[in-house]
């Protein structure tokens, strides 16, 4: 089981995200939060300490490398996973670089989402 964090500024995706975690999951993984910008991310994620955080890449303000970014700084071993759109290979090698441990593509294949969260959550 993991708890998760939602970093997307879409609520529609958020929602999205939510059910796919919990109900294709069985309930073996609950979104504990979620949050739409880069600054609410690092606070939800100091408050919360989710095991696992989907991050979205273009986010307000800042953007979400900025949030990968402040929540590896604050916890090196921070599990974020990336879930964003095709043509942003360059941003998701950055991320990964910055330290965050897998991505998914959008439009979102629930298999894949749920393996990945599976894999992160064994770790
Ligand atoms: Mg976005």
């Amino acid at each position: 089981m993991a708890t998760v964090l939602i970093v997307d500024d879409s609520k529609f995706m958020r929602l999205t995200l939510k059910n796919l975690i919990e109900k294709k999951s069985g309930g073996k993984h609950v979104v504990i939060g979620e949050a739409e910008d880069s600054a609410t991310a690092l606070q939800k994620y100091k408050e919360l300490k989710p095991d696992i955080v989907t991050m979205d890449i273009i986010l307000p303000v800042d953007g979400g490398l900025k949030a990968v970014t402040d929540i590896i700084l604050f916890d090196p071993k921070a599990c974020i996973l990336m879930v964003t759109a095709m043509g942003q290979e360059k941003i998701i090698e950055e991320a990964m670089g910055l330290g965050a441990k897998g991505f998914v593509i959008k439009p979102v294949n629930p298999d894949k989402l749920l393996s990945s969260l599976d894999i992160l959550a064994g770790k």
